[in-house]
């Protein structure tokens, strides 16, 4: 598969106090790497994006400013991003080939490396709170497709029919995809809305900017607990059951005591490059805690994802938060969802690969 782009992205921001601060918390956004570009998206749409990282800052500012964990912030915010149709995740998820929604989900705790994932689940609400749960109240940390919605119902979690998660774009892009897979158009889901007239032009523009979506956040709370969690529906017109990074621990998304990754993009070169726990190695290498060296975080990014991703050809990118409460991105796409806050630092809301 090729690389989207080639064109690479650094940024660095933000220096984090080094001095102990008890009360410092930081957390860090992504909603989807891909070719988002200025001259492809209307203001509309753009505005809807920034509207929704920033309430989703809003959202982990005051859980954690007020003493709340970060598995507690990154939880909640993942399900107001799931509910959101703009995001390829719950409620907007893409298609499979068959027409279906094939949602894959996962959650890390920094402390105590316990951890939860789902994948390939077609009926729950929230896909990171059975990730959670699956974390939090079975012994296993990743369970699949009917038995991980019968372990959802045992923990009686919410349940939602197929139409639920259908956005007309997303439809169209699988059927555009299917086509030119030579596969047969699938039939509607049952309750899906009337098909809407959508101009051609228009089409290809929802494809590029909305080909990924995916969303992840990482969070440190004043306890200095770091957790991670991805959220997806994947990728448009997968077929045979396929699973990306995101429900894979070390791949998708992974937390330890000081450091925390959420990724997004191709999936198969983030599970072949291990990412999310990759970065974190990278950051233990460079300097073992971050203290002395504020852009830690951000070396460590750079390094697997300019370097070893861009290098296999893959394409996407990452959030990274260390324990000093650093927040880092990178990515090798035009463009990413993505925002950052913390105790020490202004809030950061951001798309294109020119932004801060
Ligand atoms: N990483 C996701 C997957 O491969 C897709 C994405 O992040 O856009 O399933």
């Amino acid at each position: 598969m090729k690389a989207i782009a080639a064109v690479l992205i650094t940024t660095v921001f933000a220096v984090p106090a080094l001095a102990q601060d008890d009360n410092r918390w930081a957390i860090v956004i992504h909603g989807g790497a891909g070719v988002i570009e200025r001259e492809s998206m209307d203001a509309e749409t753009e505005a809807a994006y920034r509207a929704a990282l920033d309430a989703a800052l809003d959202r982990g500012g005051e859980i954690l400013s007020s003493g709340g964990d970060a598995i507690d912030a990154v939880e909640q915010i993942i399900r107001a991003m799931e509910d959101d149709p703009l995001f390829n995740a719950g409620r907007g998820a893409v298609f499979t080939a068959e027409g279906r929604n094939e949602l894959d989900a996962s959650i890390m705790v920094g402390d105590t490396l316990e951890a939860g994932a789902v994948a390939g689940v077609t009926g729950i609400r929230y896909p990171i709170t059975a990730a959670r749960a699956v974390m939090e109240a079975s012994r296993h940390v990743m369970l699949t497709g009917e038995g991980a919605e019968s372990f959802a119902r045992d923990q009686e979690l919410e349940f939602v029919e197929p139409a639920f998660y259908f956005t007309e774009r997303r439809w169209r892009s699988m059927e555009r995809a299917v086509g030119e897979m030579g596969l047969p158009l699938p039939d509607r889901p049952d309750g899906a809305p009337e098909p809407e007239e959508v101009e051609e032009g228009h089409l290809d523009l929802l494809e590029r900017e909305h080909r990924f979506g995916t969303v992840g956040v990482v969070a440190l709370d004043q306890a200095g607990t770091i957790a991670a969690g991805t959220s997806t529906g994947g990728t448009t017109a997968k077929r045979w059951g396929r699973v990306g990074d995101s429900p894979v621990i070390g791949a998708g998304t992974y937390a330890n005591a000081l450091c925390g990754v959420s990724a997004t993009g191709t999936g198969e070169y983030f599970i072949r490059l291990n990412v999310a726990a990759r970065i974190c190695h990278e950051l233990d290498v460079i300097d073992r805690g971050a203290e002395d060296h504020p852009y830690a975080a951000q070396d460590a990014a750079d390094t697997v994802i300019q370097g070893a991703l861009t290098d296999l050809d893959g394409d996407g990118g990452v959030i990274v938060l260390s324990i000093t409460g650093e927040t880092a991105w990178s990515f090798n796409t035009p463009g990413m969802y993505r925002a950052s806050w913390g105790s020490d630092r202004d809030r950061i809301v951001a798309i294109y690969g020119d932004e801060e």
